[in-house]
């Protein structure tokens, strides 16, 4: 499996993009980056769009991303999923005709641009020869996290935005060969963190040790940049071998 980061920062500057994960160059997860970082062609390739939540800087790529589809071809779709809350408020409050036109009947409803399917926590689906299985997370709107396993059997576990939480991690009991989480905000912000659905190092050293099997690597998605480098000093503190803080362009090959 080839994770493309094309973004992993907890907030937007220049060199820092909000998340979003290409996986195979077809499946992305999060869609906080698309078109700023994606030519053409490689739009074209996303078929699937995973989100974890309706929070802007995980979906702000999927408008722009329909909108150039639609200006070339009216046949090609997108399927956008998620649960079922995080789909209402994306169709509710973005694809209202408002804010975007609502590219789920452009051009008609039976060839729209963008499809959406829910999904329910818990129950593994598959996206082509991909097995996937959603877990609620705690966050300060409805949210889950991620297991993606590859045909192979390579299993890449995603958090996107959660405070301390439970369930995802049941899903370690089978190994996970590497898992993306995030941490927010530095430990001096724990309250903060806990308060708006955020984790710190300190409070992922304590998430670590509800799993039953630690990942062989784990990537840290979302840090605020503006407290970049004491993040990283906090989570090279926890002396754990085969993490790292994830940097936008990066590839890793689970
Ligand atoms: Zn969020
Ligand atoms: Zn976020």
């Amino acid at each position: 499996m080839k994770v493309r980061v094309l973004g992993s920062s907890g907030a937007e500057f220049p060199g820092f993009n909000s998340p979003a994960f290409l996986i195979d160059d077809s499946l992305l997860l999060d869609a906080g980056t698309i078109g700023a970082v994606l030519g053409e062609a490689a739009q074209w390739k996303i078929r699937h769009v995973l989100v974890t939540h309706a929070h802007l800087d995980h979906i702000k790529g999927i408008p722009f991303l329909a909108d150039n589809i639609i200006l070339k071809n009216k046949k090609h779709s997108v399927t956008v999923m998620g649960i079922p809350a995080v789909l209402n408020t994306i169709k509710r409050n973005l694809l209202n005709d408002k804010v975007w036109p609502d590219f789920t009947v452009i051009p008609d409803i039976d060839s729209a641009v963008l499809k959406l399917k829910s999904i329910r926590p818990e129950k593994t689906f598959a996206i082509n020869s991909y097995k996937i299985t959603a877990y609620r997370v705690n966050h300060a709107v409805p949210a889950a996290g991620y297991i993606v396993e590859s045909a192979g059997g390579r299993r890449l576990l995603y958090t996107g935005d959660t405070g301390p939480t439970e369930r995802i991690w049941h899903a370690t009991e089978t190994p996970v060969h590497c898992a993306i989480i995030e941490v927010s905000m530095p430990n001096s912000m724990k309250e903060m963190a806990i308060l708006t659905g955020h984790l710190t190092a300190g409070l992922l050293k304590e998430e670590i040790k509800k799993m039953k099997n630690i990942p062989e690597r784990i990537l840290i998605t979302h840090p605020k940049p503006q407290y970049l480098k004491q993040i990283k000093k906090e989570v090279a503190g926890l002396r754990m071998k085969n993490i790292a803080i994830l940097r936008d362009g990066e590839v890793h090959r689970i």
